[in-house]
């Protein structure tokens, strides 16, 4: 029996059955696989050397390793029959002409964060970070179960671009500052390096968001070019020195609550390989995914106290002004989507996920956070 009709038999022998009416399936999955025909097989001998660029400094904790390590696991589930050469940023293309090289097949793959397109496709933004939107654990919901890959499909779809969610950074730190913020007056006019729609925000709350790049971010803070900045979490940031030039240490990252960074692939490219090799790169893109989000986890937790030890001083955003960053958000968010449809689209979706997830989250998550909290002030762990 041709593995066409098999699949069709199979689907109908399970058909009205709880299983297969609740999608317990992958997006995609079905379409996908009943147009595997058996003379797939018989590509299974060629060999493939395929691009990956990124969008991060060559090597760069986390991020970059996490492609390295993707390109290892390629390697090795398909026995040697694909190659993935991984290149830094700007080894072989700038970093923010990552997305063209693969809508052009001058390149194959690409590993960023989906904002970094905002410029070519405005709500791009939504498949990486919000202010004030969902957390990891969410986004991986709304991505792999909520019908939030099918959004990022059609909207890169006419690009010949294919995305994936490869990773995520959890909820970020709120950024450096020389001076504390007490209310909303205290950020008027501070020039505060902070990319994407949280920069929006921040500029409409009074501040003036400034976007620098990684590499002249700390000459920037040092010489008062800038007066705050946001980098990523203690890790990354520790990494960057900051706590050694700036007073305050800020959370939450209210702006980037739980960033993806997302795999992108030359459509047409992806959908000539064979299926199994289709799979493989799923699979390892999937496992790449938990590996970053793994490794923010891990190394965050050891370097922030290191960080505490070393003499940081920690400080939380009042209530009072991420009360007013909130306003503004839905404000920079309504006049983003008044003027583009697919921004509109992504945006209800979004929302209408975020709110679904949030209510469950306050019986789970969130109630058992604040619990934990309690104890961990209590302990005196963190001051
Ligand atoms: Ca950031």
């Amino acid at each position: 029996m041709k593995r066409k009709d098999f699949l069709k038999k199979g689907a109908a022998a399970v058909a009205g059955s709880a299983l297969l009416a609740s999608g317990c399936r992958p997006p995609g999955w079905d379409k996908e696989h009943v147009a595997y025909e058996e003379g797939d097989a018989v590509a299974q001998g060629r060999k493939y050397e395929w691009t990956m660029v990124t969008t991060w400094p060559p090597n760069f904790p986390v991020l970059g390793e996490g492609c390295q390590l993707f390109s290892d696991m390629i390697f090795a589930m398909s026995g040697g029959r694909m190659k993935i050469k991984v290149y830094g940023g700007g080894e072989l293309l700038p970093p923010m002409e990552a997305f063209d090289g693969v809508s052009a097949g001058t390149v194959q793959m690409a590993n960023g964060a989906a904002y970094y397109w905002a410029g070519k496709i405005k709500a791009a933004q939504f498949f990486a970070s919000v202010p004030f939107g969902m957390n990891a654990q969410q986004m991986n919901a709304w991505i792999v179960r909520g019908g939030g890959q099918e959004l990022w499909d059609e909207l890169y779809a006419p690009y010949d671009v294919k995305p994936f969610p490869s990773g995520n950074t959890g909820v970020q730190m709120g950024g450096w500052f020389n001076k504390e913020i007490n209310s909303l007056a205290d950020l008027q006019g501070l020039k505060i390096r902070m990319p994407g729609l949280g920069g929006k925000v921040i500029s409409a709350a009074g501040a003036s968001a400034i976007n620098i790049a990684g590499q002249e971010l700390y000459t920037s803070l040092e010489r008062s070019i800038i007066d705050a900045a946001e980098w990523i979490g203690p890790y990354h940031d520790y990494l960057m020195g900051f706590h050694k030039i700036a007073k305050y240490y800020y959370y939450p990252g209210w702006h980037e609550t739980g960033t993806m960074l997302e795999t992108i692939v030359n459509k047409s490219a992806f959908e000539a390989l064979p299926l199994d090799l289709q799979e493989i790169i799923k699979a390892a893109i999937y496992w790449q995914n938990v590996f970053t989000i793994s490794e923010f986890e891990a190394q965050n937790s050891g370097y922030l106290t290191r960080m505490i030890n070393e003499g940081v001083t920690l400080r939380q955003y009042p209530d009072e002004v991420i009360a007013e960053l909130k306003i503004k958000t839905k404000e920079v968010l309504q006049e983003m989507i008044a003027d583009d449809e697919p921004s509109r689209k992504a945006y209800e979706a979004f929302s209408k996920f975020q709110k679904e997830v949030s209510g469950w989250a306050n019986y789970s998550e969130s109630v058992y956070y604040q619990s934990l909290m309690e104890k961990v002030k209590k302990a005196d762990v963190i001051g």
